[in-house]
């Protein structure tokens, strides 16, 4: 379910990332006026979670500008206690209608962990999140690359919205609607999933 403000914000970044993949960006609210405007406080209509590939900007691709996108970025938009700490804050205090997970096709944390190589470090904290759900799309049987975005979208998508106690609670009130999104690196299009 979602409400007027989060039907709005899912509206505003599929519009502007019609224009970006039409090749017709419009660059808004970049400039030293936006930047004046906004100095004294944050106002974001929505949250992003994000892949850190670099293939994958929230503000471009959805052609925002300063102020518009709270973003929180990970490889595989892997969470931590501090990234949800993050989703909670602009949900809570910034009062963000939606959180969007994003993830991308060609993502190199998911294939990563399809090809099963040996991670060390602190890689593999970011190789074992991501690894129940490369499982679950081997179960699937389809395209397993392409369904393994998509099952780590779902994952992200869960454990945002059941996050206790608050987001689950804004969730469960209406006032924030958690939804998964892929983005293409080829063709540019965000397309929303499950
Ligand atoms: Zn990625």
């Amino acid at each position: 379910m979602m409400n007027d403000p989060a039907r709005q914000a899912l509206e505003a970044l599929m519009e502007g990332n019609a224009r970006f993949r039409e090749g017709n960006p419009a660059h808004p609210r970049r400039d030293g006026r936006r930047r004046a405007e906004t100095a004294s406080g944050q106002r974001p209509f929505a949250a992003i979670l994000s892949c850190a590939d670099s293939r994958v900007p929230p503000e471009i691709l959805f052609d925002q500008g300063i102020g518009d996108l709270f973003v929180v970025r990970a490889a595989g938009h892997v969470l931590d206690a501090a990234g949800l700490g993050s989703l909670e804050y602009a949900a809570s205090h910034l009062g963000v209608p939606l959180v969007v997970v994003l993830g991308h096709t060609r993502c190199g944390a998911v294939e990563a962990v399809l090809a099963g190589g040996e991670t060390c470090g602190s890689a593999r904290f970011v190789v074992e999140a991501i690894r129940p759900s490369v499982e679950r799309a081997r179960l699937l049987g389809g395209d397993i690359r392409r369904d393994a975005v998509r099952e780590n979208v779902a994952a992200a998508v869960s454990l945002v919205s059941s996050c206790e106690p608050v987001i689950a609670a804004l969730v469960a009130a209406g006032s924030t609607a958690v939804v998964g999104a892929v983005y293409d690196v080829e063709s540019g299009a965000v397309e929303i999933v499950g």
